[in-house]
């Protein structure tokens, strides 16, 4: 018998090819005779359904029923399998424990060479844990994956509905924007894990403050949403938002340390402050930045006025961006004076803003703005240059002149180039840098002590001036004074304001004392009394300024009146 051998050995391999898919498959595979009694099942089919082969032996495949279709639906599968021989879809069967299983099935008619039926190959895929995975996905869809709060998808939907409803109802809401305050520092100091944390935390608190029908959505990082619904007066709310501020502040633990933020709370009411989703969820976020202005840790509703604040704040931010390449800005200088004397000794630059759309907007209005959004930058070189110029035509006329003052923002030292830039244009006026004193705020010399010391020194070692600005109203630690960098101290006009009053007189003298103990000059701001004036000459205080003795004035007017 000549036997060929190579066809047989590849036929069994490929034999126990499919043997083996067929154990190790992950969908359930049945095969039955031509009745439909099961001849064999593999491995997956048991891990699914629970049942031994031994179990299911000779059964009919219809064993696997779950009652969830109708005679009809396996009526249609039946035609369906005569007419090609195959069916496929979803079908709900019945594990051996009872519970449903939902499968993706395939059947498949095996038909010998004379088209007789010789076995059904029934093949299922496992549908439970795709349809988990999709209800996840639903869930996600409107949820935060981290809280598992609504996001702002739902929020948007919730809102709309409530609207309606409120709307036919005649009833109220509110809608309470949230914002913890020091999550950042938390979040870059300790770890997102601890922000996470924390966060999970303060939801678990939220839900403990608010009632079941209360809605609650994650806005965005640290920023929470909360709508009370139906309520009957503001009082209702008040209630609510402090119960929300108490229990975020108290302290927050994690591994091994403790940590307290507070939040900032804004509430925006329906209809009163808005009757669209997008305008409540403005308003509040609005409502909710005025808290932290007002120190946060408090909770501030939406007003009118509010709203004129801000959009006032968003028009001037608009019109900064053009005014310097509008020609907008000119400087103004205030003479400083020898209170002995009265000779000009100095003088100090005061920007000005006649703005093409807003009129005359006022620094102290605008300056804030101009840091937020970055425009100080250049405005910051415009100052500087205006005042080298200015200085100089001075500077020909008036000889008891020693130097010019010029405000500069902390926002500028942020500019690695600055120091460099400063002396450029000095030298291009022909200007010293002792003739230069850079006037700055109490508070930027005393945050972050350390790195701004630095800076100021490199600016004192180069020649410059340093003043501080506004003296007396920042937290100056008396125990830094001696070790900073600084020529000058300005005492603010607030203390000028109190000469006459006993105590208020007792502050200047102790400043006056410690400055000149210290070797600081003293520049005492905004005289305008003839008695404010006398009382500093007594003290030996050096320089005055003030309306008392000139208004800021363009430098033409300086030079006409005073020289
Ligand atoms: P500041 O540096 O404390 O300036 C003194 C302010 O007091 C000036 O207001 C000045 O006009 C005003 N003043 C002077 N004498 C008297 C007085 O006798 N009575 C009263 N009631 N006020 C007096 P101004 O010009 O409106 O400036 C306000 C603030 O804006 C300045 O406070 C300063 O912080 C900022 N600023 C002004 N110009 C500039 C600038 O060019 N650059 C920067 N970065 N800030 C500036
Ligand atoms: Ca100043
Ligand atoms: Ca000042």
């Amino acid at each position: 018998i000549k036997l060929d051998v190579t066809r047989y050995v590849e036929q069994n391999l490929k034999l126990q090819e499919a043997a083996s898919v067929f154990e190790h498959t992950e969908e359930a595979i049945i095969i039955t005779d031509s009745h439909m009694k099961i001849t064999s099942v593999n491995q997956a089919f048991e891990n699914i359904y629970g049942y031994t082969f031994e179990e299911v032996k000779s059964k009919e495949l219809k064993f696997l029923h779950s009652g969830q279709h109708d005679q009809n639906f396996y009526e249609s599968m039946w035609e369906e399998i005569k007419l090609h021989d195959k069916w496929q879809g979803k079908i709900i069967n019945r594990r051996k424990d009872g519970t449903l299983i939902p499968v993706w099935k395939t059947i498949k008619v095996n038909r010998n060479d004379l088209g007789n039926i010789v076995s059904y190959i029934a093949v299922q895929t496992d549908l439970r844990e795709i349809e988990r995975n999709q209800k996840r996905i639903d869930f996600l869809a409107f949820h935060d994956a981290l809280t598992g709060l609504h996001n702002r998808v739902s929020l948007e939907e919730y809102l709309r509905n409530l609207i309606v409803s409120s709307k036919r109802n005649k009833r109220m809401f509110a809608l309470l924007f949230i914002d913890l305050d020091r999550f950042k520092i938390i979040n870059d100091t300790m770890g997102h894990e601890a922000g996470d944390k924390l966060l999970l935390d303060a939801t678990v608190r939220l839900k403990s403050k608010l009632r079941e029908s209360d809605f609650i959505a994650r806005w965005a990082g640290d920023e929470f949403i909360v709508v009370l619904d139906n309520i009957k007066s503001m009082q209702d709310v008040v209630y609510v938002a402090a119960n929300i501020l108490e229990v975020l502040q108290k302290p927050f633990s994690f591994d091994t340390r403790e940590a307290t933020v507070t939040a900032s709370i804004g509430i925006a009411l329906y209809p009163e402050s808005a009757t669209d989703p997008d305008s409540l969820i403005k308003n509040a976020d609005n409502a909710m930045y005025h808290a932290k202005a007002e120190g946060k840790n408090n909770f501030q509703f939406y007003t009118k006025r509010l709203s004129e604040v801000v959009q006032r704040k968003l028009s001037i931010d608009i019109s900064l961006s053009t005014a310097l390449q509008n020609d907008e800005f000119y400087m103004v200088f205030q003479p400083q004076y020898d209170l002995e004397n009265h000779n000009i000794v100095a003088a100090e630059a005061l920007i000005r803003w006649e703005s093409k759309n807003l009129g005359f907007v006022s620094p102290e209005e605008f300056i804030g703005i101009a840091e937020e959004n970055g425009t100080i930058i250049e405005i910051g070189y415009f100052v500087f240059e205006e005042s080298c110029k200015a200085y100089k035509q001075l500077r020909e006329k008036c000889n008891s002149l020693c130097r010019i003052a010029i405000n500069v923002s902390s926002i500028q030292f942020q500019q690695a180039e600055l120091l460099e830039d400063f002396l450029t244009i000095a030298q291009k006026y022909k200007i010293e840098p002792y003739e230069i004193e850079l006037e700055l705020t109490e508070r930027f010399v005393m945050s972050f002590v350390e790195d701004n010391i630095k800076i100021l020194q490199q600016f004192r070692e180069a020649g410059f001036k340093i003043s501080i600005d506004d003296f007396g109203t920042g937290y100056s630690s008396m125990a830094y004074l001696k070790s900073l960098p600084v020529d000058t101290l300005k005492i603010d006009k607030s203390f000028i304001d109190d000469i006459g009053e006993r105590s208020g007189e007792a502050i200047i003298k102790t400043i006056v004392n410690l400055a000149h103990n210290l070797e600081y000059e003293i520049v005492a701001e905004g005289i305008e009394t003839e008695e404010q004036e006398k009382f500093l000459q007594k003290l030996h205080c050096e320089v005055g300024q003030g309306y008392f003795f000139a208004k800021p004035l363009n430098i033409k007017t300086i030079i006409e009146k005073f020289t």
